[in-house]
């Protein structure tokens, strides 16, 4: 299936796409580990999202600076709400950090405390296997005990050009898709995309923003752009064919769901029973379990409580993925 996919070095740190676009990247690509962009030209620089926490947002930063001494990073570009691209932001203060109006909108919620995977990573020792599950996917490997991150300082609603040097870098609203406010990073003259969580690649997508149908549509959408390069917000870089790929994926899901969903079965039995053979090996598969649950309140079920729905992910990955 990726025969035609070129591989490049899948390694953590910086990797240079040439045209003064970069990718930090950091494997496996599950939970927590994201990947962030850097594009530069004329000792400026656009920093593509920030990572999970403090200390390797840090680490970052301080490889940029050696490797691109004369940059000096004066946008950030939050492609989404989500923690493992935006808890980093407050190490860099001299710089404008954007958003979409969706992102910055939900980026206030959850600092004005609603913020239910966090309620639970603070109290997990008393959440059960849910909090089992999130203190070792995320609490236990990263330093999330921190103030909410400092918030974007200015958002649009569709597209916004930047300009970084001589380099027009393109902000252009995908979502919904991953979530309500995606934004992609695009540079039309280098053919280099920055996605993001609107591609995942070889690592299962986190599902949650209904209808599936808006991410399927954004896959289509990028599938007309000229692109040759694409740093995917999680696992290795990639081209078009991994939008396929994942365009695909979501399709599989959706399709299979609705016929389990329409025969009367469960939701979690849906998740055992759909055949995920032709994705072995990507990361993460027990999300199919949040995947299925977000298809079926969007197919009509009456909602699952998050807690069950960790449960039962948290089950499946200690069963392994080679077990039924
Ligand atoms: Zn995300």
């Amino acid at each position: 299936m990726s025969a035609s996919l070129k591989r490049w070095n899948y390694s953590k740190g910086l990797h240079d796409l040439g045209n003064g676009c970069l990718g930090w990247l950091q494997p496996d690509g599950g939970w927590g580990l994201s990947n962030a962009g850097l594009i530069t030209d004329a000792g400026e620089a656009l920093l593509v999202d920030t990572l999970i926490d403090l200390p390797s947002t840090a680490e970052m930063l301080r490889v940029m600076q050696a490797a691109l001494p004369a940059a000096r990073i004066n946008t950030v570009v939050n492609t989404h709400w989500h923690p493992d691209h935006t808890a980093g932001n407050a190490l860099l203060p001299q710089a404008k950090v954007l958003s979409s109006n969706e992102t910055l909108r939900e980026m206030r919620r959850m600092a004005g405390g609603q913020d239910p995977m966090g309620d639970i990573l603070r109290d997990w020792r008393n959440r059960g296997e849910a909090g089992a599950y999130l203190h070792e996917v995320l609490g236990n490997r990263f330093e999330l005990n921190v103030p909410p991150p400092r918030l974007p300082d200015a958002a649009f609603d569709n597209d916004l050009g930047v300009h970084v040097g001589d380099r027009l870098v393109q902000l252009i609203k995908l979502g919904p898709a991953h979530t309500r406010g995606d934004v992609v990073v695009y540079l039309p003259r280098e053919r280099v995309l920055y996605t993001g969580d609107v591609l995942f690649h070889e690592v299962h997508p986190a599902i949650g923003a209904e209808p599936v149908s808006n991410w399927i549509a954004a896959c289509e959408r990028l599938l007309l752009w000229p692109i040759e390069v694409i740093v995917p917000g999680h696992g290795p870089i990639c081209d078009l064919s991994a939008v396929r790929q994942q365009r695909d994926y979501l399709v599989y899901l959706r399709d299979e769901a609705r016929i389990r969903f329409d025969s009367g079965m469960s939701f979690a039995a849906a998740a055992a029973d759909i055949r995920m053979d032709d994705f072995r090996g990507w990361a993460d598969e027990e999300r199919i379990y949040m995947a299925l649950a977000s298809l079926y309140r969007e197919f009509g079920a009456p909602p699952v409580e998050f807690e069950s729905v960790l449960q039962l992910a948290y089950r499946h990955r200690k069963r392994g993925r080679s077990q039924p």
